[in-house]
């Protein structure tokens, strides 16, 4: 893959630090905060100190009312060890910048009457931890299952959650040592700051709400997480607005697949992540045997996913992140055929072998609408062509197609299927011959299942 190792080098003098990640490069509204960010004339407040502390992870900007923190939502530590109630999620880079990043009132103002977070708060965030990361409600969203007894949480105290986005559950203990006594762990989403056992100074904390809160001898409010319930801020003593029973606003998560469901039994037992912060591997034990869930994250926020079940079988799993994955399953290894043909061209005589193009239609569907059109078919064409064709003479032959890795749905094809599309069997394949193979697969595809258009539908938005 020479365009991500170009990535990779490129990443590696930009950001020196460790944690940026090869898919922040290509994100626009992480390029946007970043550069607002850098453009600030004035000092950073005082509540974006704990994050100046996890620049690794975590983006502040600021104006006169909010703060606001961008992450990608994956901290610099290992992820998911230590599960004993797996829901089969995974950590995704999320994109949380720009428009979808935290707002954090830099004026807390108290609420006429706190709402607790016993019984509210269900849904999102209610405090972002210094390294960017959220904290939800330690409750989850069944409003009585509390995730750390349960074992839903790793070791940091975090999780996977439905659309594959990390976040804590409890407080982030781990980062006290990098903010000392003097920064809080976290800052609650109605702004005000929740610090350690102790007080900044290190005196005993005394005389809590039950909130977890109080307000010391300068008349400022502070919240202290705790090592039980309620973990961290039990509720909110300043100004929230609330919708559908979160705090509001809330930024989105995107995901890449439908939700996944618990696997009982099963222990997490180890997690990798590649020095460039693109592959990653999650180990499990589940009936005495081990299996592993291994996925890739590329640029243009595409996900590959191997999962390796406990019985020995793989399945592979593609998708772009912003919506759920359609198709891209692939059947066990061995259970019929080689599974690598699920990447290769329709075959006819296969009833279950679906058309290449609806196995790949979430990573040419530019436009989300869950159609092929054909312009969007002709933009691989021609994204491929000219990746592949690496002298610029408008041919690619079987050398190019081998050697160049060019990341594209197409990309795979072109490479087991050269003899095919090279029709006049030249040893080159021109633009002509891709267009030409490729109008005959989306003619079909439109022709089997009438699911195409040449006039596409506005853009669905997916939650
Ligand atoms: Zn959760
Ligand atoms: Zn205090």
């Amino acid at each position: 893959m020479r365009f991500l190792s170009v990535l990779g080098i490129l990443v590696s003098v930009l950001g020196g630090a460790r944690g940026v990640q090869a898919h922040l490069i290509e994100d626009a509204d992480y390029q946007e905060m970043k550069r607002q960010a850098v453009a600030h004339q004035d000092a950073p407040p005082r509540a974006a100190e704990p994050f100046l502390k996890f620049p690794e992870s975590a983006l502040v900007n600021w104006d006169e009312s909010y703060l606001y923190v961008g992450s990608d939502g994956m901290p610099a530590h290992p992820m998911m060890v230590g599960i004993t109630a797996w829901q089969q999620q995974v950590p995704l880079p999320q994109s949380y910048y720009g428009k979808n990043a935290w707002s954090i009132p830099l004026h807390p103002v108290p609420a006429a009457e706190g709402i607790s977070a016993k019984t509210n708060f269900f849904r999102g965030a209610i405090a972002v931890a210094a390294n960017g990361i959220p904290i939800f409600n330690p409750i989850k969203n069944d409003g009585k299952t509390d995730t750390f007894l349960a074992g839903e949480l790793d070791q940091y105290g975090g999780h996977a959650g439905r659309a594959d986005d990390y976040h804590y559950h409890v407080a982030p203990w781990h980062l006290s040592e990098k903010l000392g006594p003097n920064l809080p762990l976290a800052l609650a989403l109605d702004g005000y700051p929740i610090y350690g056992l102790n007080e900044p100074d290190g005196s005993p904390t005394t005389g809590l709400d039950s909130f977890h809160g109080h307000t010391n001898a300068m008349g400022d409010y502070h919240y202290h997480a705790s090592r039980s319930y309620p973990y961290i801020n039990g509720g909110f003593h300043g100004q929230v607005s609330v919708q559908g029973g979160g705090v509001d606003p809330q930024p989105n998560a995107t995901p890449v697949r439908e939700a996944t469901a618990p696997l009982p039994g099963a222990k997490i037992t180890g997690f990798e992540a590649s020095p460039d912060q693109n592959k990653y591997r999650i180990e499990y034990e589940h009936g005495g045997k081990k299996g592993s869930v291994a996925y890739q994250v590329f640029g243009n926020r595409q996900v590959q996913f191997t999962f390796t079940q406990p019985d020995g079988t793989t399945r592979e799993q593609t998708g772009v992140q912003g919506r759920p994955s359609r198709g891209g399953d692939r059947p066990p290894e061995g259970s019929k055929g080689d599974p690598k043909e699920g990447r290769g061209p329709p075959r006819e005589n296969d009833p279950n072998r679906k058309p290449w193009i609806e196995n790949h239609l979430s990573e040419m569907d530019s436009d989300r609408n869950g159609k092929l059109s054909q312009e969007e078919m002709m933009a691989e064409v021609k994204k491929v062509f000219e990746g592949y064709d690496g002298n610029d003479d408008g041919k690619i032959t079987e050398k190019e197609a081998n050697e160049r890795g060019v990341h594209s749905a197409m990309a795979g094809f072109i490479r087991q299927h050269f003899a095919e599309v090279d029709v006049d069997r030249d040893g080159a394949v021109s633009l002509q011959e891709l267009k030409d193979t490729a109008m005959r697969m989306w003619e079909k595809y439109i022709g089997e299942s009438d699911r195409g258009s040449k006039r596409t539908a506005p853009p669905s938005h997916q939650p």
